[in-house]
């Protein structure tokens, strides 16, 4: 596992990690555990898990600052939180999810690899004392952009980024986002494109959080989904 590992880390320009690749190794055999009595994953072959989900994950690595304190909006089972936290123990991260149940598994993670995050279990639109006190925001297969926007940019402080990681609909999501990013007090910043092989395309939409967001926003979740903001 480890020699895959590393082997795929470098087909997809990410070598520089290969020296983390026993950690990554010890996440894949704790999730696929964990996935016989909780539903963390649909994909658990090998090569799956380490592209789909470590690599993936880390694709984003780069737009985060250093030192940045960061919160992964339904992060499931831990993606992308997991694997920046292994390659990035400069970042301090909170990896939130309104299921409880799957924060078990982060927080097992967290203390076998002794990495820095703090789970919360929460609805990302219900934690006002969290409002605007994060560097980053990052959420990867969560909802589509004009809905996560209202979930995300609230969390972010002014000159924060948060950074939608999305596949194949990413362009289309986003432009049926905009008028909601601007209302929340967010700019696109920058929009990279790529193909993760045979995972398909893949978009990381940034967005900067220019000024505050207004007190009306985040909305209670049934008003978020019937009304999304245009
Ligand atoms: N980010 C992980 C990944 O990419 O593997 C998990 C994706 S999973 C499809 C979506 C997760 O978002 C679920 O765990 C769900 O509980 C969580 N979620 C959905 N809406 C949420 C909300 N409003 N607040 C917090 N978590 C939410």
């Amino acid at each position: 596992m480890i020699q895959l590992i590393k082997d795929l880390f470098e087909r997809y320009g990410m070598a520089r990690y290969a020296d983390h690749a026993e950690a990554f190794a010890t996440l894949y055999s704790e999730l696929l555990l964990v996935n016989e009595s909780m539903n963390l994953t649909a994909i658990t072959d090998p090569e799956g898990v380490i592209v789909r989900h470590f690599i993936d994950s880390l694709t984003v690595v780069d737009k985060i600052p250093q030192n940045a304190t960061v919160i992964d909006v339904g992060c499931g089972g831990g993606f992308p939180t997991l694997p920046l936290a292994i390659v990035r123990p400069d970042l301090t991260l909170t990896a939130l999810d309104s299921t409880a149940k799957k924060l078990t598994f982060v927080d097992r993670m967290a203390k076998k690899l002794s990495l820095r995050v703090t789970t919360l279990a929460a609805r990302a639109e219900e934690i006002p004392a969290y409002r605007e006190s994060f560097d980053v925001c990052v959420s990867r297969a969560v909802a589509r952009m004009h809905l996560l926007t209202e979930l995300c940019l609230p969390q972010i402080k002014v000159g924060g980024i948060f950074i939608a990681m999305k596949a194949q609909s990413g362009e289309e999501e986003l432009r049926e986002a905009l008028g909601g990013i601007e209302k929340l007090g967010g700019r696109v910043v920058a929009t990279d494109a790529f193909t993760l092989a045979d995972a398909g395309e893949r978009y990381l939409i940034t967005v900067e959080k220019i000024t505050p967001t207004p007190a009306a926003y985040p909305r209670p979740w049934g008003k978020i989904k019937k009304k999304p903001l245009s």
